[in-house]
């Protein structure tokens, strides 16, 4: 029997691996897809994701956009420049096998092709079918994702689901350096979310996602923008989907023996659907929790404590600025875009200048004002 065995190998999973491995525990990663796999996303880390990586990320930050391009519909758009970067971009599939490398250099045994298919809570530990066999561990992060099947085999809800489809768009040089160090954001064409264009040199990645996605012809609003931004659209390139599992509701991430993590908890930010930050943090702190269990008889639930602590307060606020905003898009326009007030206090955030609830409060402040204003 393993002493933990760790479901998929995104950055939650492999972070969590490493950390347990690194602890001495014996840990087993379990992860569906062969090695380097494909993840839809756009790849950007922020300052607060990077505090949580291995020392040595810097060989996998592959450039570094230190302008903001922020439009809506009727305003000119308004791009920001800072001396230093908002976030840093990353290849996903390089970036997670970089991460379960790791994991694999600290003792954790990593076998890919090997998708969970069944969980069975046992006495002293849990069962876990695969489709080469089954495994057994005395404890299980799951850490499978937004299209994974933990919940559902334990019999839980979950999240909410948005959805988002992205397209790597290859362009020539000339057309590149439009948007090279540049990351660009449209927020008033998609309902409940936003569409991107992110400089991953050499190739543009380019997508729409919203956290309401049930009925939305996001296919068509993705082809509407990429003709707006290619002037015509771009021969036949794959398009990827995948969920946005999110809350709204703060769900403990944990069931007996089981703690889960990332998106597979549905931790991803609520407002900007950042979600390596929060699978990186939570397989962090689900690996300290295990090994304080096993060290000082911590109970597990400690797991939830710390994670409320860590992440809470920026997720709540997160989550109650989302309900302000994005039912009301045209009226905030003005302020991201005209004031710069709001859209200053946002870009803030990803270089931890500022913090989500500034940013709400100063929102609310807007909100108020102007209730009064239109009261008069
Ligand atoms: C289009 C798009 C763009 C995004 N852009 C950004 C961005 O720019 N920045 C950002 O911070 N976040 C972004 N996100 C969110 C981010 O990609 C996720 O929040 C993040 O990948 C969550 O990491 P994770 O480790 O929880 O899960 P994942 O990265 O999804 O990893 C889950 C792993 O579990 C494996 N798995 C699934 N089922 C099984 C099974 N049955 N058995 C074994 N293994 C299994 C999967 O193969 C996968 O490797 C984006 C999301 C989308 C959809």
């Amino acid at each position: 029997m393993d002493d933990v065995i760790v479901i998929g190998a995104g950055p939650g999973g492999a972070t969590a691996a490493r950390r347990l491995a690194e602890s001495g525990l014996q840990v087993r990663l379990l992860e569906k897809a062969a090695i380097p796999r494909v993840k839809p996303c756009g790849g950007a880390l922020t300052d607060r994701a990077l505090a949580w990586l291995p020392p040595d990320y810097s060989a996998v930050l592959q450039t570094h956009p230190y302008q903001w391009t922020c439009q809506a519909a009727r305003l000119p758009p308004v791009t920001l420049t800072r001396p230093e970067p908002y976030c840093h971009i990353v290849d996903r599939p390089e970036f997670d096998a970089w991460l379960t490398r790791h994991a694999e250099t600290a003792g954790a045994v990593v076998l890919t092709e090997h998708p969970v298919t069944g969980l069975k809570e046992e006495p002293d530990g849990v069962g876990v079918m695969t489709s080469r066999g089954p495994f057994q561990a005395r404890y299980v992060i799951a850490a499978d994702g937004g299209q994974g099947p933990s919940r559902r085999l334990l019999g839980l809800p979950r999240p909410r689901m948005g959805a988002a489809l992205e397209v790597e768009v290859p362009v020539s040089p000339t057309f590149y350096d439009r948007f090279r160090d540049r990351v660009e954001i449209h927020f008033t064409e998609i309902p409940w979310g936003y569409a991107w264009v992110i400089p991953r040199s050499p190739i543009l990645n380019v997508g729409v996602g919203s956290f309401r996605a049930e009925g939305l012809a996001l296919k068509k609003m993705l082809d509407t923008f990429m003709t707006a931004i290619f002037g015509d659209l771009p021969p036949a390139r794959t398009v990827r989907a995948h969920p946005l599992p999110y809350r709204h509701r703060w769900v403990p991430p944990i069931k007996g023996r089981v703690l889960w993590v990332g998106d597979a908890a549905g931790l991803m930010d609520p407002f900007s659907a950042e979600g390596i930050y929060s699978a990186l943090v939570s397989g962090h702190l689900a690996a300290d929790a295990i090994v304080r269990h096993l060290q000082s008889h911590v109970p597990l639930t400690h797991y939830d404590q710390l994670l409320r602590h860590t992440l809470g307060p920026s997720w709540k606020a997160a989550s109650g600025m989302a309900r302000i905003f994005y039912p009301l898009t045209a009226f905030w326009a003005p302020f991201f875009l005209e004031n710069q007030l709001l859209l200053e206090d946002y870009l803030g955030i990803a270089t931890q200048r500022t913090d989500y609830d500034t940013l709400r409060r100063h929102a609310l402040a807007i909100l108020w004002q102007n209730r009064v204003h239109i009261r008069r």
